[in-house]
């Protein structure tokens, strides 16, 4: 099966020329606003340790996909409308104002501490069927939305994640359209950790399923394809007990000990309507092309029974085998194989930047993962 996907895509997808082929490479959406954010640092088993989701991520890639001839698009601006389809409205509105209301209060000049972060989480297990009351202090309200320590809310948090949003939105307009085939939407921060009513994993709102849900609104069955090293659990939750929204990742087996811990198995599918519309592929640590490669194969081969109409590809680059965030060993041969099979769908299809933190390969990756898309 590994040789199956090697040469897929590509040529027949290719203008010809007089003389040579014409590649015309496939365009991105790109929002200067998406810098905004600047976690500082993250907390880790209790310590701060520096931040990895840095604005210098969207700069490599920006630079590298123009560097290669990739069009750049202007976000444009979209209202709430799809966004409050996939997160529920309270936590928007806390995530818009969480900043202010931060720097409103004390933490400053009691302990130094510019970003929000929350220190006690009301869980289940604290309120045990109890009446529950949204807490007053902000320190304490973190907590009910954030299930992390390591995704800090900043002043230029809420307008990187929205525009964020805007550029995942431009992208899906311009392939639901026709206008283009395929389009990068260079999000950042990015979203697929993100679930209805909670954020975490670097994660704010989910840009991916934003623009899932605005291509379904069109009447599209719409797939999307999870190929960050971690599993989406923000996308599962939100298309969970949907029939119309398929999901499929790739990703370290959680089983193993590896973020979002607790989901991400291979015996997830779905329920209600939805039952049968998920599909997890876990990979063992240490699991390098063949194994990556077989599993983006299992999880086009599912797209297809679908019988999807479009395509939203969480695009992490975090599986590569340089990056620090995973154990998984994927190298350029790999992306390159994944981008020939998402682009042999030949679907319209939206693909959205997810993770991907080792600096000196980030662009090069991105621009060989989209290269199976060039037409
Ligand atoms: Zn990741």
């Amino acid at each position: 099966m590994a040789g199956a996907w090697q040469g897929r895509g590509g040529s027949a997808r290719r203008r010809r020329g007089c003389c040579h082929d014409v590649v015309v490479p496939i365009p991105f959406v790109w929002s200067d606003a998406v810098l905004a954010h600047e976690p500082m640092h993250e907390v880790w088993v209790g310590k701060e340790t520096p931040g990895t989701e840095v604005p210098y991520r969207a700069h490599l890639i920006r630079d590298a996909l123009a560097d290669a001839g990739h069009a750049e698009l202007p976000a444009a601006a979209h209202d709430d409308e799809v966004l409050l389809a996939v997160h529920e409205a309270p936590m928007v509105e806390w995530l818009r104002t969480a900043s202010a209301g931060w720097a409103a209060g004390p933490y400053e000049d009691l302990v130094g501490q510019t970003r929000v972060v929350p220190y006690v989480f009301p869980t289940p297990m604290m309120t045990a069927g109890m009446p529950w009351r949204y807490p007053a202090a902000a320190h304490a309200r973190a907590g009910v939305w954030c299930y992390d320590t390591m995704t800090l809310v900043g002043p230029g948090t809420w307008e990187a994640a929205r525009a964020a949003v805007d550029c995942a939105l431009t992208a899906a307009d311009l392939v639901v359209t026709g206008e283009r085939r395929a389009v990068y939407a260079l999000c950042r921060p990015p979203g697929h950790h993100a679930t209805p009513a909670g954020f975490g994993g670097s994660c704010y709102l989910n840009n991916a399923a934003v623009a899932a849900e605005a291509l379904s609104r069109h009447g599209l069955r719409v797939a999307v394809v999870d190929v960050d090293a971690h599993h989406g659990n923000g996308t599962q939750a939100i298309f969970w007990s949907r029939g119309d929204v398929f999901y499929g990742s790739v990703h370290v087996d959680p089983g193993a000990g590896w973020f979002p811990h607790v989901v991400g198995h291979a015996d997830e599918v779905g329920d209600a309507d939805g039952k049968g519309a998920t599909l997890n592929v876990p990979l063992a640590p240490g699991a390098g092309d063949v194994e990556w490669v077989e599993a983006v194969a299992a999880v086009c081969e599912a797209v297809l029974e679908f019988r999807a109409q479009a395509v939203v590809v969480s695009l992490g680059l975090d599986a590569a085998g340089v990056d620090p965030e995973s154990p998984l060993q994927v190298t350029d041969a790999g992306f390159g194989g994944t981008g020939r099979l998402l682009a042999a769908l030949d679907l319209p299809t939206v693909l959205v930047q997810e993770g991907g933190y080792h600096l000196p390969t980030l662009g090069s990756l991105a621009r060989t993962t989209l290269a199976g898309f060039d037409a």
